[in-house]
């Protein structure tokens, strides 16, 4: 995928991706956004609406990738610009994104296969709720 793929409709498709992987959730205040996709154009402008946010901003480095990108409302997109995520956040982003991540860990030493093992439980146990 190259940057000249990502036009308005694939940003459209992939911020609706981020919001049903949050369950509709703002990122940052988890305030419930409507569904990028089916949201009227005179709508997106709205501070509530649903905005592709990259954690370590784009401007200082952070990679344009699922892993570094968020669904946020607007207004904290705005609030936030090209601040770099704080300690809280960036847990948060490893949390949401350990999916995309542990195949990544799998490659790692024994010792933190082990972590991997302490990890999973909690999320097993989200899971069932
Ligand atoms: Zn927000």
């Amino acid at each position: 995928m190259t940057a000249d793929h990502r036009d308005s409709s694939w940003r459209r498709a992939r911020c609706h991706a981020l919001w049903r992987h949050q369950g509709g959730l703002c990122f940052h205040c988890g305030c419930a956004m409507p569904d990028p996709l089916t949201q009227r154009a005179r709508h997106r402008k709205r501070l509530d609406s649903a905005t592709i946010d990259h954690v370590f901003p784009r401007a200082l480095g952070g990679l344009p990738e699922w892993i570094n990108e968020v669904a946020a409302c607007r207004s904290c997109n705005a609030a936030k610009a090209d601040r770099m995520p704080g300690f809280v956040e960036l847990w948060r982003l490893l949390w949401l994104k350990r999916e995309t991540l542990l195949p990544y860990i799998d490659t790692a030493p024994d010792c933190v296969a082990v972590l991997r093992e302490q990890k999973k439980a909690p999320a097993e146990a989200g899971a069932q709720v």
